[in-house]
């Protein structure tokens, strides 16, 4: 992985091998940036997408192996109980052009992953909300 800062916006070289969220957290972490917005392309050839189902408040999961193209990444980056939270979504196309996406929990990049972070000045921690089911942002 590289990265370079220019003003509030951080621009990351994800490598081949190299898991996506691990990266982005690690990032995060060793640069204190707790609150974000986010957005990238690359190639990935292992990724679990999620599917939050809202009757059993259980996520679904399915683990895509090819040569997809991360046609987009995007989502956010907040704090739950101090630690850095990342709430990524993800869209891939396939050889034949069809498309996936979902909730990101996995992706292993293949080519490279280009992601632009864009800062935040400010912290917000998640709270889980029983109700939803979910790790919701605003405790
Ligand atoms: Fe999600």
């Amino acid at each position: 992985m590289k990265f370079k800062k220019f003003g509030n916006k951080w621009v990351v070289r994800i490598d081949k091998g190299e898991e996506v969220i691990q990266t982005i957290k690690k990032i995060c972490e060793d640069n204190k940036i707790k609150l974000s917005s986010l957005s990238g392309i690359g190639a990935a050839n292992r990724v679990t997408v999620g599917l939050f189902n809202t009757k059993s408040k259980q996520y679904q999961s399915r683990e895509l192996i090819g040569d997809y193209e991360i046609t987009n990444l995007s989502g956010n980056i907040s704090t739950m109980n101090g630690e850095i939270y990342l709430h990524l979504h993800i869209g891939l196309s396939d050889s034949k052009y069809n498309a996936y996406g979902g909730h990101l929990t996995s992706a292993i990049i293949s080519g490279t992953g280009e992601i632009i972070i864009e800062e935040i000045d400010g912290e917000i921690e998640r709270g889980f909300n029983k109700e939803v089911g979910l790790n919701l942002l605003f405790k």
